[in-house]
């Protein structure tokens, strides 16, 4: 059996929110990308090593519409 880590990064992007400013596909662009014009697509469950990526990416989201959180239960944005 493996042992998965405690803190397993979930996403979550408020699309109605969400501009498509792009400042996510900048700050993380293995996890963000843009789907043809402004349909945002990301990897909603990515590994820990771009977290910290992740981090900048929902910081500098101008609608701050990225939430992260685990796989049981979303963090409280603020
Ligand atoms: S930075 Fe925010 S508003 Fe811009 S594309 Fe990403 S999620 Fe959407």
């Amino acid at each position: 059996m493996i042992t998965k880590p405690q803190a397993e990064l979930r996403i979550v992007v408020d699309l109605n929110r969400c501009q498509s400013y792009g400042q996510c596909v900048f700050a993380a662009p293995t996890v963000f990308q843009f789907h043809g014009e402004e349909s945002l697509e990301y990897d909603y469950a990515p590994g820990e090593d771009v977290r910290t990526e992740v981090e900048r990416a929902a910081a500098a989201c101008p609608v701050q519409a990225i939430t992260l959180g685990t796989p049981a239960g979303t963090e409280a944005g603020r």
